[in-house]
This record gives structure tokens, sequence and C-alpha cells, in this order.
């Protein structure tokens, strides 16, 4: 099993499809029992299972923010 991935708020990820505005990188939104990305292109909003979110996630461009003392 893989362990859960650690997604934070301000994630920058690139998605394996491409939106149909062409942009496939997005910015994680909301975190909770479903994750909430923003196309940055559109700035269309979506919400996706965390199951569905790691399955099309391909990978991050960049790091949101880590709470409290993490990273550093
Ligand atoms: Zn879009």
């Amino acid at each position: 099993m893989k362990p859960p991935l650690d997604i934070r708020p301000g994630d920058i990820v690139q998605m394996r499809k491409p939106h149909p505005c062409g942009n496939d990188v997005w910015k994680v939104v909301r975190i909770g029992a479903e994750i909430g990305i923003r196309c940055v292109k559109c700035e269309r909003k979506v919400l996706l299972s965390r199951v569905e979110f790691e399955r099309r996630m391909k990978r991050f461009v960049q790091r949101g923010a880590a709470d409290a003392n993490a990273d550093s």
C-alpha cells in the first residue's frame, strides 16, 4: 500500500490529463473529504475525492507552505 499523499493548500500540481482549456497545472485550494483544485488558467474549480486526485495527479510543480514547522 502506498502512503497517503501529503497534499497541502497552495500546492501547485500537474495533472495527467489536461483541462479542456489546455492547461494541466492546478492549484490546491481546499483539503477535506474532497480535494478542491483550481485551474490556474481558466480558474475553474473542481472537487475530487482524495483517491481520484491521487490517481489523476502527475507531479508537484511547487509545494504550498507546510503548516507550522515542517520543511525549512
Ligand atoms: Zn482550465
